[in-house]
């Protein structure tokens, strides 16, 4: 099976404030690599590892951490865990039986992640990627939670190991965007900031009739239009998690075992969307409204 790699495409950075105390939390304990529960590597993972010496680990209840920096690491471990949870409850998944860890890499060193990208013939514009259920991301010292690469990556690795890696592209973008957003506002509401989830308006120039949004197998080829993909992926898994969580649960399940769109949105949302026609009457000006922010 071919390596399958998702990139993040580091688009849409919060420009929320970060909060001050957050890097003083989550003191961690450092094990040594013999020490860790889980050291079944990727090709990638050992690409990572061989980049140069001198990295350290450290684990948390569902992740295994390697890291250069301490403090950007504790900020980090805080992060992932809180993701984790908000996602497998969007997800309405439960978590218990996630007894193998995920490994995460994080790069605090520009020239670093140079390294790996061309050892692992990346792109050169990611700041961060998921592969085969492994993080890599570069995140530089004194780096607080700003951009939304993290909890978008996050994502993307929590919903593959509950819903699968079948899924359609605008489905896995869209649900990785839709659940950072969860994640980041619940990040900073739970810190004493008011932040509500936010949903970007999709040009209605740049929309996507949804049969050719659910259709597409590849990015479209400019970043205007590759913006607008994102939005409007991420507009159609909140338009269908606000119009029934249950149903949505359930239309993801149906998803991740190879379902068709189509099939997935009668046998789950039928009584109120009949067809894609239907679904589109409603959906395009949710989608396209500059005056809806969610
Ligand atoms: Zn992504």
């Amino acid at each position: 099976m071919p390596i399958r790699l998702i990139i993040s495409l580091l688009l849409f950075a919060s420009s929320l404030p970060a909060p001050a105390q957050q890097a003083t939390e989550g003191a961690l304990t450092q094990l040594p690599l013999e020490k860790l529960s889980d050291r079944s590597f990727t090709a990638l993972a050992q690409r990572a590892l061989d980049v140069k010496p001198g990295w350290l680990h450290a684990e948390t209840d569902h992740f295994i951490l390697h890291f250069f920096d301490a403090p950007t690491a504790a900020a980090v471990s805080v992060e992932v865990e809180f993701y984790y949870r908000v996602i497998a409850t969007e997800l309405g998944r439960d978590t218990a039986k996630w007894e193998r860890k995920c490994h995460v890499f994080l790069f605090s060193d520009d020239a670093d992640w140079k390294m790996f990208q061309a050892a692992g013939a990346l792109d050169p514009w990611s700041g961060g990627i998921h592969a085969q259920g492994t993080l890599f991301v570069l995140r530089n010292k004194g780096w607080l939670a700003r951009a939304q690469t993290l909890p978008h990556e996050i994502s993307h690795l929590v919903f593959e190991r509950f819903v699968g890696a079948g899924v359609p592209l605008w489905l896995n973008e869209g649900f990785a965007e839709y659940a950072a957003t969860r994640c980041q506002s619940a990040f900073y509401r739970a810190r004493g900031y008011d932040s509500k989830p936010r949903a970007r308006a999709v040009p209605e120039a740049l929309y996507l009739p949804v049969a050719q949004l659910t259709g597409a197998a590849t990015y479209p080829a400019d970043e205007a239009a590759v913006a607008a993909f994102y939005s409007e992926s991420e507009k159609l898994v909140r338009f269908l998690a606000a119009a029934d969580k249950k149903a949505f649960v359930s239309f993801l399940d149906a998803m991740g075992k190879g379902a068709r769109f189509e099939s997935a949105l009668s046998a789950n949302f039928g009584s109120r969307y009949s067809s894609l026609d239907a679904l589109e009457k409603d959906f395009k000006p949710y989608a396209t409204s500059q005056l809806r922010a969610n």
